[in-house]
């Protein structure tokens, strides 16, 4: 398979975390992508208090430099107010011409919710959709969404035979990672036995800077 296409991993990465990483390779791997762009979310409209967009940029570019291939896309950090990944989609699509693959990665969580998001079956207008289904687990979406993707559905290695407009499953070994964790554990201990807690969770430049920065109250 010829690599090709733009992956997008969207979230709030507060902190980025080795889950992340892992659904971003395995993302690249299944679908042949050339590259995989980590959008953080700027101003996150289901969750309250995130940290600050150049906090989370910062340990973004931080956990990614090292990593060819991956790169942090920080459109939605430079617009005010919601951001809604559609009108996200629709300024990437405009920037990239209608003939380069841009692949909308999404977590069996939010293919759970995707009923909810602000115009969701206008994604596909912009972008192919690939969706995580951890190894073992079922994938579930509400049936308005099932009945929509049925027949946009495709093969993960042919995903990005279209621009936009495809639905994918692709498969990934499940890894414990969690943003709500790493933060309570930051929270709750002092830094060593944090950090032996979250048993490599975190990239090591990503957590000096925590430190650093007593980020989550970290001590
Ligand atoms: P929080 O705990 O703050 O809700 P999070 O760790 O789930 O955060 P997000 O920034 O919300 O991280 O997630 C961005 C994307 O990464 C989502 O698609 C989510 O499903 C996925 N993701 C998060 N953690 C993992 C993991 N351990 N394995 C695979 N995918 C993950």
């Amino acid at each position: 398979m010829i690599p090709r296409g733009i992956g997008l991993l969207g979230g709030t990465f507060d902190p980025v975390h080795s889950g992340h990483l892992a659904l971003a390779r395995a993302a690249r791997d299944a679908l042949g992508l050339a590259r995989v762009d980590f959008l953080p979310a700027g101003n996150p409209w289901q969750k309250d208090l995130v940290s600050p967009a150049h906090v989370r940029l910062a340990m973004l570019e931080l956990a990614i430099a090292k990593m060819p291939g991956f790169r942090v896309e920080p459109i939605e950090l430079m617009r005010f107010g919601a951001t809604y990944t559609v009108e996200t989609l629709r300024a990437l699509r405009r920037r990239l011409g209608p003939s380069i693959p841009l692949v909308l990665i999404l977590g069996g969580d939010q293919w759970r919710n995707l009923h909810t998001w602000r115009n969701w079956r206008s994604l596909a207008d912009h972008a192919d959709l690939a969706v995580c289904r951890r190894a073992g687990e079922p994938l579930e979406a509400v049936q308005e969404v099932s009945l929509w993707s049925a027949d946009r559905m495709t093969t993960a290695e042919k995903l990005t035979e279209s621009a936009f407009g495809r639905i994918a499953v692709f498969d990934m070994a499940p890894h414990g990672a969690s943003a709500t964790a790493i933060r309570r554990a930051m929270r709750t201990l002092p830094y060593a036995r944090a950090m032996q807690a979250l048993d490599g969770w975190l990239p090591i430049e990503v957590a000096g800077y925590i430190r650093a920065h007593g980020l989550y109250g970290a001590r």
